[in-house]
């Protein structure tokens, strides 16, 4: 899988792409990540961000920036694909793009009103495509222009607002990343093939704490799995 994010900040993903499963996914090449910069399309003494048509107190991101990395990372995932290139804007509504190769695009913006991210459409990302470029807003967000013009889809991680789409573009990243196979190593193992539980024990058995004993739940200690993964599905199953 192939990620491109464009961001104004492409540096607040740094140390969090480095580590643990993610870091080692990229070493692997597993998954790749590249940012595209709307800042490097700015002429100079030309600001990223302009006032907002009919009033308000915060900066929209313009547009013709936003759809000039766009192009770059468009351009990006057709090196990917030999043969015919995929040529101009999709249909009307479409926003899953199929590239010549077999190759299979997805274009993500990031809006608190999107569509809710789930586990569901991680998996089903996983097996669909093969890049995937998200767009990032700060501020007040960016021109929806940009969001009529590409049909690209509008995805929210949750109920709140944050200031901008670098970690909704983690999010995705990490969740769509642990549904490749390959990418979650022997210690851990890929949800689809398992129940998963968030309700999680390990050693010791029985645990001491301001003289009170809090024990392991029975079942897990039984070794039998047809009883461990009812257990699991009875209690948090993810
Ligand atoms: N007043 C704006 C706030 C924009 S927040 C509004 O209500 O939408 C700035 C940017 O952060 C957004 O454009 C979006 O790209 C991102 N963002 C903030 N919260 C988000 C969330 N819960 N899910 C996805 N993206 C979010």
């Amino acid at each position: 899988m192939r990620f491109h994010i464009i961001t104004i900040f492409p540096e607040m993903f740094d140390s969090y792409l480095k580590e643990s499963i993610i870091g080692r996914a990229i070493k692997n090449k597993k998954i790749s990540v590249k940012f595209y910069n709307p800042m490097d399309f700015c002429k100079p003494k030309e600001r990223v961000d302009g006032r907002p048509y009919g009033g308000g107190p915060g900066m929209v991101l313009r547009p013709e920036l936003f759809l000039k990395a766009f192009e770059k990372a468009l351009f990006a995932t057709r090196k990917f694909s030999s043969g015919p290139r995929f040529s101009g804007a999709p249909h009307p509504g479409q926003t899953f793009r199929k590239l010549s190769s077999g190759s299979k695009l997805k274009v993500i913006l990031f809006s608190t009103s999107g569509k809710k991210f789930t586990t569901a459409y991680a998996k089903a990302s996983a097996k669909k495509y093969t890049d995937i470029i998200l767009i990032s807003g700060r501020y007040e967000g960016i021109d929806a222009r940009v969001q009529k013009i590409l049909k690209a889809e509008e995805i929210s991680i949750g109920d709140y607002v944050l200031s901008g789409g670098e970690l909704p573009a983690l999010v995705l990243m990490d969740s769509i990343a642990r549904q490749i196979p390959g990418v979650l190593g022997k210690y851990e193992s890929l949800e689809e093939e398992r129940v998963s539980t968030s309700e999680v024990y390990t050693r010791p058995e029985v645990l001491k704490w301001k003289n009170k004993n809090y024990k392991v739940p029975k079942v897990l200690l039984s070794g039998n799995h047809k009883k461990i993964d009812e257990w699991k599905k009875d209690s948090k199953e993810v």
